[in-house]
């Protein structure tokens, strides 16, 4: 039998996540975001839940390659544009949509041979400060891109610093409004958190929306609002099994360092899933985590293949009974990866992204 970790896929959460997020803005267009290999989903693996959606949105050239051979026709939007000249020949050959957020992609764009000139995203920079023009300079921009003929629409957009918290979007929204309010073209500016807290308002949700975290069911402004809050179902359960059972008796402690000591006899199961396999080293005692799905508690640190659980909950347990890391147990039970991540000082998206190479993948 092969080591019992896994992670399963459920395709179906993603199409109930994605109907929920258009539920949030329902005359908008949604952009798929599928970027890190659908945030470690697996691209093929999410996309018969995803085909409702109006485009597919993405970073690397190779995804959007492989989104046209899983046979999709509609729109592939690459979010950081070209990163190399010859970039926009595979641009022309699969009819991607692209990002321009610097003069020497419009430089690029000028000197590329096309047939059918491209559609593109203009990016502005409203606050963020990572990619795309300022106001200022957004509308030279825009003259530059309108007048070459490689350039078939212009559409745009910006991204958010604080769509999650307590500053909010409202200075980005006015000022991408201000510098674009009489150019001809259709705009997109909110990402999941923009979508979900402020979709019902007319001058965010706009004509296309970009939908990431809020397909794989993640919160994206956890913990103040919850996956139950927003009505989400985990797209990715990672569960093992318990590999052995210890009675500790007060003064024992468990696993490196000696991190946890138990005051009074303490029945501990040991997890097979560890940093290894993606489980952050920075969980300590206390994470929530599902066995036979009952909610308990991390016990000691997390090494490379094992965690040790506290098994007074569930005093059934033993050798072989599951373990739900994140995401929804046998029982129907779930544990929200946000919870997990929370513990480890971090967000959903980096413990979905970080899934390690040696787990076995299901779609289930
Ligand atoms: C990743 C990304 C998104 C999606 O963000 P979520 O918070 O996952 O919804 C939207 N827009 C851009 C430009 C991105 O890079």
């Amino acid at each position: 039998m092969p080591r019992p970790i896994l992670a399963s896929i459920h395709p179906t959460a993603v199409q109930y996540n994605l109907e929920r997020a258009r539920r949030a803005a329902p005359d908008a267009r949604i952009w798929a975001v599928v970027k890190a290999n659908a945030y470690g989903h697996g691209i093929e693996r999410v996309f018969e839940g995803l085909r409702s959606a109006d485009g597919f949105a993405l970073l690397d050239l190779a995804e959007g390659q492989r989104v046209r051979q899983l046979g999709w026709r509609g729109p592939i939007l690459l979010l950081e544009g070209v990163f190399e000249p010859r970039d926009l020949e595979l641009c022309s050959r699969l009819s991607l949509w692209h990002t321009v957020h610097c003069e020497q992609q419009i430089d690029w764009l000028a000197a590329h041979k096309t047939q059918a000139p491209h559609r593109v995203f203009l990016k502005m920079n409203s606050g963020m400060n990572r990619l795309g023009f300022t106001p200022e300079r957004y509308r030279s921009a825009w003259a530059r891109l309108n007048a070459l003929p490689q350039v078939d629409e212009i559409s745009f957009m910006t991204h958010f610093s604080d769509a999650d918290g307590a500053r909010g979007i409202a200075h980005q929204v006015q000022a991408f409004h201000r510098a674009t309010q009489d150019l001809p073209g259709e705009r997109c500016i909110a990402n999941s958190a923009a979508l979900l807290r402020h979709g019902g308002a007319a001058e965010v949700r706009l004509d296309w929306v970009r939908a990431g975290i809020v397909l794989y069911g993640s919160a994206p402004d956890h913990p103040e609002r919850t996956t139950a809050d927003w009505g989400l179902e985990p797209a990715m359960t990672l569960s093992s099994r318990l590999i052995a059972v210890q009675r500790l008796q007060a003064g024992d402690s468990v696993g490196y360092g000696s991190r946890f000591t138990a005051d009074g006899p303490l029945t501990i199961g040991v997890a097979a899933c560890g940093y290894a396999d993606g489980y952050p080293r920075h969980c300590d005692t206390g994470t929530p985590v599902l066995v036979d799905g009952v909610r308990t508690r991390t016990v000691g640190r997390v090494s490379m293949d094992m965690i040790t659980v506290d098994l007074t909950p569930v005093p059934h347990a033993g050798v072989g009974t599951e373990v739900t890391l994140w995401g929804r147990a046998g029982n129907g039970a779930v544990l929200p990866i946000d919870e997990v991540a929370q513990a480890a000082g971090t967000v959903g998206y980096e413990l979905m992204c970080a899934l390690a190479p040696r787990v076995p993948v299901v779609v289930a």
